[in-house]
């Protein structure tokens, strides 16, 4: 993985969106970049770092760092499958050995032992929002499934809430990086628990939660039973983004429009299997989420040729670039930037 290194120096607030560089001059650098560190570091690796950037489609549980795993470990006295910071890393982060999507979801084991009460949730969402504002995130949607973070160790769903909206407050004032929550539905946890996860959105709406998403197994658990959940959510005001288009086929991005009512799409690579769903996302323009390493790490794409970011962007499809699970998969959203360009072949100018 090629990693943006060190810290992105801050721009001014304001600028909910990225920015659109007219030229691939780095903003600011001196002359002849002699202060790049080697010849070998490319300049787009800094042009993406200090752009201000926009991620919505970013997992709290899967953007913890083993950094960040092992401060927590010792302030909340948590027991790990090490405290060795380069042992414990494949335990929470892909290796070139890990090929599926089930070798991804097996992080989420290790993962879950982060939320041991309301006060490691609080601790866990600041630092999440700390390594993106360092990577120049200004605004970022943080998704979560508060009933996974609550099940490894029995907590109220309250204080998971409570944990991750204080978080929220504390990071955000610090940082300037702005927030809004995504409450998730887990689809294999069925329709009453999916009620449950809406309800409590509800209840947060006023502190920060903005929409309710359906995520994880969506092979086996198509959006169509979710639907009632998930318009109650948009009648009381939430945004709705649904993960269809990755695990699963086309029809998915259908049902997630028609029946849920989603605003954005998670992912949606697969839409590009039928001609009219593409042409349904297009005329009513609906964002899709792309997430570039996840979806190859997953085998939601099954490669660069054929991953469709650029000719969606080019035949306007309105299209994102997110990082899903950064910690996870090893990566910063300026090197989802990096891949777009050096991957995908859309220009700096696109970005
Ligand atoms: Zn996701």
């Amino acid at each position: 993985m090629i990693k943006a290194t060190g810290a992105a120096p801050q721009v001014p607030l304001g600028s909910a969106r990225p920015a659109q560089p007219t030229t691939t001059e780095t903003p600011g650098a001196p002359a002849g970049d002699r202060f790049s560190p080697s010849p070998a570091v490319p300049r787009l690796e800094e042009v993406v770092a200090r752009l201000p950037k926009v991620d919505l489609h970013r997992h709290l549980e899967g953007s913890i760092t083993p950094e960040t795993f092992l401060s927590l470990a010792e302030k909340h006295q948590i027991a790990l499958p090490s405290h060795d910071l380069e042992t414990l890393r494949p335990y929470l982060q892909i290796t070139p050995t890990d090929k599926t999507l089930l070798d991804f979801l097996k992080k989420f084991d290790t993962i879950g032992l982060a939320f041991k009460n309301k006060e490691a949730c609080r601790d866990a969402t600041e630092g999440v929002i700390r390594d993106a504002a360092r990577d120049n995130v200004k605004y970022l949607e943080l998704r979560f499934s508060p009933i996974y973070m609550a099940a490894q160790y029995g907590l109220p769903l309250e204080d998971v809430m409570d944990g991750v909206v204080e978080g929220v407050a504390n990071a955000s004032a610090e940082t300037g990086t702005k927030v809004g929550l995504i409450v998730i539905v887990e689809r294999q946890m069925g329709p009453e628990k999916a009620k449950v996860a809406e309800q409590l959105a509800e209840r947060y709406k006023d502190r920060g939660v903005v929409a309710l998403d359906l995520a994880n197994d969506e092979f086996h658990f198509p959006p169509g039973p979710y639907a009632e959940v998930f318009q109650q959510a948009k009648a009381a005001g939430l945004k709705v983004t649904v993960h269809a288009g990755e695990a699963g086929g086309a029809d998915n991005v259908r049902t997630a429009i028609e029946a849920l009512g989603a605003d954005r799409i998670g992912h949606g690579v697969r839409a590009q299997e039928d001609p009219q769903v593409e042409q349904l996302v297009r005329d009513l323009r609906v964002p899709l989420e792309m997430n570039p390493t996840s979806n190859m790490q997953t085998g939601a794409a099954s490669g660069w040729d054929t991953y469709p970011l650029q000719r969606f962007y080019k035949e306007g499809i309105p299209v994102t670039i997110n990082t899903d699970d950064p910690a996870v998969s090893g990566i910063t959203l300026s090197h989802e930037y990096q891949t777009a360009v050096e991957q995908c072949g859309l220009s700096v100018e696109g970005l």
